[in-house]
């Protein structure tokens, strides 16, 4: 049994719990062997790299045993979800590679079966409408150390739940008037089972059935009914419902029939990332006030924000196997996202020359208006990638930190007399610089070529010790260069009782800036991914246009992980 999350199928893995568990299923003939996992999103936001986590769990545990997946939407709640999210939901998924095949359902679809499961629990007296407040029903939930104590309505005749029931369909009771409740123990040391909410009633419109219905189903009692309609094996979950299990298994058992499917709820731990905020409450927030540009602003753990920043869903999948599957809450390192965001890049990102903070160097030596185009390699990490041609004049830009004029001891790159090789090019000398009069800032430096140092030339092998990226002036393209640091300069913004998580916004997380590149990347299409030679990686905005590119800085190029994991 192949059982790997990873890239590649010969690679096998330790089974994580998860798929223990699953496996003994399939052995012992549960369920006639067969697996078949659910991905359940709420549509009331984007998804981000934490659902990512659970998409990779369910697609791959179906993947590894030769069983289905499918997509179903939450929509129980009809104030909160909308069309936009149901789309940009599909393509998230899509998008991090993964299919349901058309096996795409809403829990809104089962409205009426779970309707009749409703009076189906009724008839058989485990379910009654209680005409009590929110409030007063609250107050008498107890504690888990105190019992609850038994609404006064909850010895109602079954007759009576029937007609109240339907009449609650029917629209005859004001909001909040009435509730149907199971009917379990009101002194259950486990909370849930303290007769839950099934249905409330509702007047508002839902984005798929309209005005149809004015009562909706809770979750607790959608869900799992949801699953079971579906044929699902395998209900899959973070740690947080892990107190709900014996209410979902209680509702199985008032339908449940021999033979069908049965659902499993199995718990794993939820994905939190340092640096980061997971919840889509507030990540709705940061979109309302306008703390980010929208939900794909590359500053967003949303997937569609770090397609947008340039991440690869090989990257995000890598990830998500690294960190594994387990049952304790944890958080996880975004030095590792990156990490691994770095990885994949540096296979498949073609090297490009690109100057950040531009210092004039001018060749005095070169003759004046001639060009010529020099072979550089697109991707040494991958030959198949092929060379391409760059142009080379007498004025080039290198970066402004790559000259010195007074170095200290190991600084290899550019100084008065000093020589280095510019990449693909030729190895230069330093002789002089001008300094400009009112700021003392270096404005120009001129340098000395030396033709035969050229790929091919009879110099060709002489030695440097430092390669400078450049970008010749007169072919250089103009670009918007977006450069992102974190959202949040803290590490738990999320975690501070007495402060609010706004507060912890880095000021600094985006700074916009100009730079120049070599002129093949004017047919850089949207999204496309570069190496910034010595820079970082970058990607091709969306917000491009021609005549106007812009860039994002993916990540930079060093590695901080491997640093911090020493
Ligand atoms: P909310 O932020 O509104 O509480 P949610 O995070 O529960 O929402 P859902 O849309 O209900 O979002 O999640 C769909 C699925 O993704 C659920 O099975 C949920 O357990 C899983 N999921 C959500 N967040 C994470 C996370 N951080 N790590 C792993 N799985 C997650
Ligand atoms: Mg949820």
């Amino acid at each position: 049994m192949a059982t790997n999350n990873g890239e590649s199928p010969e690679e096998k893995k330790i089974q994580n719990f998860l798929e223990q568990l699953v496996e003994e299923d399939v052995k012992a003939g549960k369920n006639s062997g067969k697996v078949h996992t659910r991905f359940p999103p709420e549509p009331n936001g984007y998804l981000h790299i934490g659902h990512a986590k659970a998409i990779c769990i369910d697609f791959g545990m179906a993947r590894d045993f030769g069983g289905k997946t499918n997509l179903r939407f939450d929509d129980t709640n009809p104030t909160k979800e909308e069309t936009e999210y149901v789309d940009s939901i599909k393509e998230d998924i899509r998008w991090l590679g993964f299919d349901w095949e058309g096996r795409e359902f809403f829990a809104s679809d089962y409205f009426e079966h779970l309707y009749q499961w409703a009076i189906q629990i009724i008839k058989a007296g485990n379910a009654y409408i209680d005409d009590q407040s929110s409030e007063l029903i609250a107050d008498q939930k107890g504690s888990p150390t105190v019992p609850g104590k038994e609404s006064p309505y909850r010895k109602r005749s079954v007759a009576e739940n029937l007609d109240l029931f339907e009449r609650m369909r029917k629209g005859e009771f004001e909001e909040g008037s009435k509730v149907l409740r199971a009917k379990i123990d009101m002194a259950s040391p486990n909370m849930h089972l303290r007769d839950p909410l099934m249905y409330r009633i509702l007047k508002k419109p839902h984005h798929r059935t309209g005005d149809a219905w004015c009562i909706y189903p809770m979750y607790d009692y959608a869900h799992g009914q949801s699953d079971y309609i579906e044929g699902i094996t395998h209900s899959l979950c973070t740690l947080e419902f892990e107190v709900h299990r014996p209410l979902y298994n209680w509702f199985l058992d008032q339908v449940y029939e021999e033979g069908k499917a049965r659902p499993r709820q199995i718990e794993f731990a939820r994905l939190n990332l340092s640096y980061t905020i997971m919840s889509k409450r507030k990540l709705l927030e940061l979109v309302q006030n306008k703390h980010v540009s929208g939900w794909d602003d590359p500053r967003m753990p949303t997937l569609s924000g770090m397609r947008r920043r340039g991440y690869t869903p090989a990257s995000i999948r890598k990830f998500v196997d690294t960190i594994g599957v387990t049952k304790t809450d944890g958080v996880s390192d975004v030095l590792l996202l990156e990490h691994s965001v770095r990885e994949d890049l540096n296979h498949i990102a073609p090297r490009v020359m690109a100057v950040l903070n531009p210092l004039k160097m001018i060749i005095t030596n070169y003759e004046e208006g001639k060009t010529e185009e020099l072979e550089t390699q697109n991707n040494p990490e991958d030959e198949s990638a092929g060379n391409r041609m760059i142009p080379f004049s007498r004025e080039i830009y290198i970066e402004q930190d790559d000259f010195m004029i007074d170095p200290p001891g190991k600084f290899f790159r550019l100084a008065p007399g000093k020589e280095v090789r510019l990449k693909s090019a030729f190895i230069v000398r330093c002789d002089s610089h001008k300094l400009n009069a009112s700021t003392g800032v270096v404005e120009e430096i001129y340098c000395t070529y030396f033709p035969e140092t050229r790929s091919g030339g009879a110099e060709a092998n002489r030695k440097v010790k430092g390669t400078l990226h450049w970008v010749s002036v007169p072919h250089a393209l103009k670009a918007e260069v977006r450069l992102y640091d974190r959202l949040f300069s803290d590490a738990e913004p999320d975690g501070h009782k007495d402060k609010d998580f706004k507060e912890f916004l880095n000021p600094d997380s985006l700074k916009i800036s100009e730079c120049f590149v070599e002129p093949g990347l004017a047919n850089g299409k949207a999204l496309d991914h570069f190496q910034f030679q010595r820079v970082g990686y970058f990607n091709v905005d969306p917000d491009s246009k021609p005549g106007k590119l812009v860039f994002n800085r993916t990540v930079a190029l060093k590695d901080s992980w491997t640093k911090a994991s020493i």
